[in-house]
């Protein structure tokens, strides 16, 4: 953190400052200029709140110059995390598909849309046995069946399976079924539950909160990783902005901003960052190109009588050509796809 001090402030309100960032464990270097004064402030494990220097006297202004996540970010590890399930790999040069319906509805669902995402080219088969509802009368989702129903299908067809878990009471039942933990947006910020995912060895996505910025994404991860769990995959989904034409606005550049800042692989969900189903696709195209590892889509094969989220899953058609463009984009970078 480096403090700068008022022009012309005298030696006492400097001294008090130097003063109040030792008694907080810093050690503090002052360079002393033609007008004013800086301080370097230098700490390890110092938890740093700058608004509380700012209020001192005689400050000008205090700027932070290290990330308040460490684990998550690329100065404790250079080289991009690479999160495996046998032979699928995310975070490494193939951009990984994760396609399938929002939410389990029935054995007859899952069982058509299996081989049909398949055959687009997922790698991991999605679907929501608990799902997070903004209405408690709307479908709460098939438990505990659903999650036999795709994990079934799923190795039926050579997929792996992602699926949301909502609270820390599921956590044990959803790993019995699945390869990935699905953290919703509404979750994002629960910390004991992300405290108890730290504990599981269960490769977590998470999704990014629906107005959380991308250090409090960051920190979300860090409480993963902090426990010890460092298989996290960062999604973004989408955050609430004042347009009201899609349900959400897909941060597409979110994506290069965590790629740079962590080694962690960075997804997109351009289903729910439109909410809308024909401008998924430009959306999912232009993902890949910002440098997405992976894709979470929502596919349905009757969508117009799907229990949820049915006016943005593409149809089983609409994925597959649409991984053609993919397969195109992927290319020009250098990276695979399907
Ligand atoms: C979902 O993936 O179906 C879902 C509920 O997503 P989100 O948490 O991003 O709203
Ligand atoms: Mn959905």
């Amino acid at each position: 953190m480096v403090i700068v001090m008022q022009e012309g402030v005298s030696e006492e309100t400097v001294a008090h400052v130097v003063a109040v960032l030792r008694g907080d464990g810093f050690e503090a270097h002052r360079s002393d200029g033609k007008s004013r004064t800086v301080i370097g402030a230098v700490g390890v494990n110092v938890e740093v709140d700058p608004r509380k220097y700012q209020l001192l006297p005689g400050v000008h202004e205090v700027v932070r110059i290290t990330e308040p996540y460490k684990l998550a970010g690329r100065k404790f590890q250079q080289e991009d995390t690479v999160v495996r399930l046998g032979d699928v790999a995310i975070g490494g040069p193939e951009v990984v598909l994760m396609a399938g319906p929002c939410t389990i509805e029935s054995l007859e669902q899952v069982e058509t849309l299996a081989p049909l995402v398949k055959a687009a080219g997922a790698k991991i088969m999605r679907g929501g046995a608990f799902k997070p509802r903004t209405s408690p009368y709307s479908f709460q989702g098939m438990g505990k069946e659903g999650l036999q129903i795709i994990r079934r299908a799923a190795d039926k067809n050579g997929l792996k399976v992602v699926t949301e878990v909502m609270d820390a009471s599921q956590i044990e039942l959803v790993s019995e079924y699945a390869d990935i933990l699905q953290i919703g947006a509404r979750n994002m910020q629960n910390y004991t539950f992300l405290k108890a995912l730290g504990q599981t060895r269960k490769p977590i996505l998470l999704k990014r909160g629906m107005s959380a910025t991308i250090q409090e994404l960051l920190l979300s991860a860090e409480y993963i990783l902090a426990g010890g769990n460092r298989d996290v995959i960062l999604c973004e989904r989408g955050i609430r902005t004042f347009e009201n034409f899609t349900r959400n606005t897909l941060d597409i550049s979110a994506i290069p901003v965590l790629k740079s800042l962590s080694h962690l692989p960075v997804v997109a969900d351009p289903s729910h960052g439109t909410g809308i189903r024909d401008k998924v696709p430009p959306m999912a195209r232009a993902s890949v190109a910002a440098g997405a590892d992976g894709l979470l889509i929502e596919v349905h094969h009757d969508p117009d009588r799907a229990l949820c989220d049915g006016a943005q899953s593409l149809l089983p058609d609409q994925l597959k050509a649409l991984t053609k463009d993919l397969k195109t984009i992927a290319a020009v970078l250098g990276r695979t796809f399907a």
